[in-house]
């Protein structure tokens, strides 16, 4: 079974996922978006190792946990990105333009590719690109358990900002549309921010989407 911890953290409550194969304990971090021992001392609970940090993109809330994440864990997970969001965690995910400074962690050295598979334990999980919100945005999809991690792309009953440098509207509904919507109906989605939600729900709903 694929385990989802899920925690929400940092100054603009960003969700922050654990997620392990329970049967070989390998886990990874997606968006490790504060405290990282907080989510260290959640996988030592559970007897889970984690073996990467996946970031769905570079912006500050999603990262400023990736240090005390790498701090924490022998050896130190490598981070995994999309290379058109280099440019934003060099510049600490966006973090000076909000008056904020934070410490982005390790550089990343796991480049990630549209049509990727990762391998977590047993399963794999598909990365797909979806520009819009920034340039290197990725979703991570897990077809075996109908997960999607969409990071900042959409929400319940809302999308992605695209007024950030790197950010277009036209964009980010072409990526929704495609990487998203495309996905069956029932697959859940977990968001970058609030609760989670399926791409039914989102079809029909989504005031963005209509
Ligand atoms: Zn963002
Ligand atoms: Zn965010």
């Amino acid at each position: 079974m694929l385990e989802i911890a899920h925690f929400t953290l940092g100054i603009v409550e960003t969700n922050t996922f654990l997620i392990a194969d329970s049967l070989t304990k390998d886990a990874v971090v997606i968006d490790p978006a504060d405290e990282g021992n907080t989510i260290v001392a959640e996988a030592q609970r559970r007897g889970w190792h984690i073996g990467s940090i996946w970031l769905t993109h570079a912006h500050f809330d999603h990262l400023a946990g990736a240090g005390a994440v790498a701090d924490r864990v022998n050896p130190p997970p490598p981070v995994a990105m999309h290379a058109e969001d280099y440019p934003l965690w060099r510049m600490q995910g966006g973090a000076p333009f909000f008056g904020l400074h934070i410490d982005p962690g390790p550089e990343p050295t796991i480049e990630l590719r549209h049509g990727q598979l990762l391998h977590l334990g047993g399963y794999s999980i598909e990365v797909r690109h979806a520009p819009g919100h920034t340039r290197g945005h990725v979703v991570f999809y897990c077809a075996g358990e109908g997960v999607a991690f969409c990071g900042d792309v959409i929400f319940r009953g809302s999308i992605g900002r695209t007024d950030l440098p790197g950010g277009d509207y036209q964009t980010l509904i072409n990526s929704i549309q495609k990487q998203i919507l495309s996905l069956p109906e029932d697959t859940r989605l977990l968001c970058g921010h609030g609760p989670e939600t399926s791409v039914g729900r989102e079809r029909i709903h989504n005031p963005y989407l209509a």
